[in-house]
């Protein structure tokens, strides 16, 4: 179990950045790393930006579906992450006994001992990518011929990877997009859509760059999969400097091939999503135009209108 021992301590200039949103108001800290509020100039922000992003996708034709920030445990497993993240998943156990052991629970809570012996699995855990549960909401219908587009709207998801860094958090908001189409399509849209996400970003005034990437896979295995994801190409990130000693990704763009639809019984499709990490474009605008928006430069004030 991660202590506070564990937790990366934000250096430098990125610890100072953390201070100076602290001490303005526009993050709010709590007892935890990486469990971290909003202040109301950073709500409006990501809320701005939010509705920029509607307006870059409006021609996209997508559907939106949103989902709770809780999916079917089911789910997870079948889709392998707590073989390929189990340091990031996070899972929902609920109390399920009797008096006396709710006594007992209770008393031990109230010390702040660990309590957690009284808990079982409530079949739940926490969506830990806005895309995830869509897979399985699109088996329920039957996706088009000609593919399909989702818009999951700023979903709340989570990932363990408690941290000192303001732009590293334990619950954030991802506006994705998701598309399920016919397997020589799928690719050119994430190509499509992540040189568009690259303009877009960089129209806001951000110094943009993409790369390609790989995903945190866990342990000894995960690097044999991660120099593979490199290899062919499956993920792109955009990058922004956010304060720490390497530029951030603020947005994703991933290619699954058919491993979603194939899980789900999807049909002959492939699948691809882009990720928008909404708090780290915040962070990014603040951090490159300063922490007085009123100083903003006006073509990016404009643009966020
Ligand atoms: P990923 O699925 O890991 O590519 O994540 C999609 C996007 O979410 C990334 O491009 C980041 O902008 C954002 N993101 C990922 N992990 C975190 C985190 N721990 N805290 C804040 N934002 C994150
Ligand atoms: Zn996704």
């Amino acid at each position: 179990m991660a202590s506070a021992m564990d937790v990366p301590q934000a250096t430098g200039s990125q610890g100072e950045f953390r201070d100076k949103l602290v001490a303005e108001g526009l993050l709010i800290p709590s007892s935890v790393a990486g469990v971290t509020g909003q202040g109301p100039a950073f709500v409006d922000l990501r809320q701005r930006l939010d509705a920029r992003i509607s307006k870059l996708v409006a021609d996209e034709g997508a559907v939106a579906m949103e989902f709770p920030p809780i999916e079917p445990r089911h789910d997870m497993e079948s889709v392998g992450y707590l073989t390929s993240f189990p340091q990031l998943a996070g899972s929902v156990f609920a109390f399920h006994g009797e008096d006396a052991e709710a006594l007992a629970l209770g008393e031990q809570a109230h010390a702040h001992q660990d309590w957690s012996g009284h808990l079982q699995s409530a079949g739940i855990v926490m969506v830990p990518a806005a895309c995830h549960p869509v897979y399985p909401a699109l088996a329920r219908q039957q996706v088009p011929p000609d593919g399909i587009t989702i818009d999951t709207g700023p979903a709340w998801v989570f990932r363990h990877e408690p941290s000192d860094d303001p732009s590293r958090l334990v619950a954030f908001h991802m506006r994705e997009l998701v598309r399920a189409g016919p397997a020589d399509t799928v690719g050119a849209w994430r190509d499509a859509w992540r040189d568009r996400a690259l303009q877009f970003l960089q129209s806001l005034g951000l110094p943009a760059v993409f790369d390609e990437a790989n995903d945190p896979f866990f342990g000894r295995s995960g690097k044999v999969l991660a120099r593979s994801q490199r290899a062919q190409k499956l993920k792109f990130e955009i990058l922004v400097p956010v304060g720490g000693d390497h530029p951030t990704a603020v947005a994703s763009f991933n290619a699954h091939g058919d491993h979603f639809a194939s899980v789900f019984g999807l049909g002959p499709v492939h699948t691809a999503c882009l990720g928008f990490g909404m708090e780290r474009c915040v962070l990014a605008l603040l951090f490159t135009h300063g922490t007085d928006v009123s100083q903003w430069p006006a073509d990016v004030l404009a643009e966020l209108s």
